[in-house]
């Protein structure tokens, strides 16, 4: 009977994104931590390349989602200072407040849908193929993940470059030195 690992990758995968839509929903740094955890325990533990980038994946969406929103709301308080400066009444305020919090709330819905639909592929058995981070993840993962590991990459001796074809030189019994097949003074063929 084959051994399984008590945790299959796709499990592995699938409770990333999972981790990685609540860290969003929370904005939360402790997910970023579990999902970093489940990318290790991906490269060393269970050995599988798919189940890695699938955490890659979960990692960067949740970070970037945490990152745009982070800026999001640094912007808006430097907004609401520059009006608390500029007009005693702080009209506008609760205007800016609004448009943010609208946008933040776009931002987390949007890595939130990627998300959701990287978990769906993995629960498919799909790859995750999570938009806009999937190629940096597949970027990432070589870092981590050395080629003869995962790839099988037999290591080859490097090979001398094949040396230039030579420009055959041969001497015709009428004594001229020719590069072709004929020589050029007599028209025999090389000999
Ligand atoms: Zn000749």
């Amino acid at each position: 009977m084959e051994k399984k690992p008590v945790v299959s990758g796709k499990a592995l995968g699938g409770i990333a994104f999972a981790a990685a839509i609540l860290a969003l929903a929370s904005g939360g740094l402790w997910a970023l931590l579990l999902i970093a955890g489940l990318f290790l325990a991906a490269v060393y533990i269970i050995k599988e390349e798919e189940a890695a980038q699938s955490c890659l994946n979960a990692f960067l969406l949740a970070f970037f989602g945490l990152v745009v929103t982070g800026v999001l709301d640094g912007i808006r308080e430097l907004i609401v200072r520059i009006i608390n400066l500029a007009s005693r009444t702080g009209g506008g305020i609760s205007v800016v407040n609004f448009i943010f919090y609208i946008v933040g709330v776009l931002v987390v819905v949007m890595f939130g849908l990627l998300a959701f639909s990287a978990f769906m592929n993995v629960m498919n058995g799909k790859p995750s193929g999570a938009a806009i981070v999937n190629n940096m993840s597949s970027k990432l993962l070589g870092i981590f993940i050395p080629p003869p590991v995962y790839y099988q990459q037999p290591m080859q001796p490097m090979q001398p470059p094949p040396a230039p074809p030579q420009a055959q030189s041969w001497t015709c019994s009428c004594g001229r030195q020719n590069s072709g097949p004929f020589c050029a003074s007599c028209g025999k063929p090389m000999q």
